[in-house]
């Protein structure tokens, strides 16, 4: 783990979100830039800040957990504080980090929302990877209006901020001064105004429709993935950037493997003469089948590892391994001869009663 975001607040692993939310409030005041003028205060405060945004969040705070990092890899989601600011504390966020986490800048409020689907893969998919088509109800960008709003196309500028989408006020506290923004209400944050509202969307901009959504699911993804597909949510409003898709991926059981990460275990019977004097016998794999070679002497229950039939790494790693566990299958059915072998091997006599009557 590259940074310990629990030890940055000074809270417990199992602390709660309004512990979380408390401890980052103590901390953003005693280290606001506004009131302490130590160096590194800034740094100190910014740190607070990104630890906060990621555990504030119990979703980026779950993938930390989990992987020690808000952001999993290429596909997968950065952090999003936006559940975590709200009130005076969102002042603060806004202040400074207008545009943290997904690159937005000031005028916050049209950004389109995220949304959350899901999807089923088969194991096998899961092993070489895949793409699924999902189809997802959301607001896109009316086309009619080319998501203006406006019949006309034309939108004017809001003369309650000026156009700046956002307001500005000043706050006195025990602290300092503290200049917060807010998004303009009167323009709903984009800074124009419509009117000639479009009739398709009703001004809005924006239109309930069914999408499908092409998506890559990596090779090695693992249960309960979520990946994310950045755009692809809620379209933002007046044509302004879209929210993101996050896609979770569960992986059905299979009948012949389980599944530990990597790796892949299978049971495998094996005849009675085969443990006995040895063979090679056909193993099933995620992608075909391999040959093993049963030695001489092998008792049930033996595991044979066989390197690289496993699944591959999500991150690069080399591909896991498949372990084979041998059951000893006991025939339910004899011909007379070989019954009459097996006593023979068994050492019993005719007239005796044996294991097999
Ligand atoms: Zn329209
Ligand atoms: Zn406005």
């Amino acid at each position: 783990m590259s940074k310990d975001y629990y030890k940055t607040l000074g809270v417990e692993k199992n602390a709660t979100q309004e512990e979380i939310k408390a401890a980052y409030k103590k901390l953003a005041k005693k280290h606001h830039p506004d009131v302490n003028k130590d160096a590194g205060a800034a740094d100190k405060f910014k740190e607070i800040n990104e630890a906060a945004a990621v555990l504030g969040n119990p979703e980026s705070r779950t993938r930390y957990d989990q992987y020690g990092t808000a952001e999993a890899g290429p596909d997968f989601s950065g952090f999003d504080f936006r559940d975590f600011a709200g009130g005076d504390f969102g002042d603060i966020f806004d202040q400074f980090f207008g545009g943290f986490g997904h690159g937005r800048q000031g005028r916050r409020a049209q950004a389109g929302r995220d949304l959350g689907t899901e999807v089923e893969i088969t194991l096998q998919e899961a092993a070489t990877g895949t793409t699924k088509k999902i189809p997802v109800d959301k607001l896109t960008s009316c086309t009619t209006c080319h998501g203006t709003g406006a019949a006309s196309g034309k939108l004017e500028k809001c003369s309650q901020c000026n156009g700046q989408g956002v307001v500005r006020h000043a706050r006195r506290t025990a602290f300092g001064v503290f200049a917060t923004t807010s998004a303009c209400t009167a323009c709903a944050g984009t800074g124009e105004t419509v009117s000639d509202p479009c009739k398709k969307c009703d001004g809005k901009g924006r239109v309930e429709e069914e999408k499908t959504i092409e998506i890559r699911i990596p090779a090695g993804i693992e249960d309960g993935m979520r990946l994310r597909v950045a755009g692809e949510g809620e379209a933002g409003l007046r044509g302004t950037r879209a929210g993101d898709l996050y896609v979770t991926v569960f992986v059905q059981e299979d009948k012949r493997f389980t599944r530990d990460g990597q790796d892949l275990y299978t049971d495998l019977p094996i005849s009675f003469a085969t443990a006995c004097v040895g063979n090679d016998v056909e193993v099933p794999t995620i992608d075909g089948t391999v040959t093993l070679t049963i030695p001489a002497g092998t008792q049930g229950g033996t595991v044979f590892r066989v390197k690289g039939k496993g699944l591959p790494g999500l991150r690069g790693e080399g591909t896991g391994s498949l372990y084979v566990k041998t059951q000893i299958a006991v025939p339910k059915k004899l011909t007379k001869k070989q019954a009459e072998l097996l006593k023979e091997f068994d050492g019993q006599t005719n007239d005796k009663k044996g294991w097999f009557f």
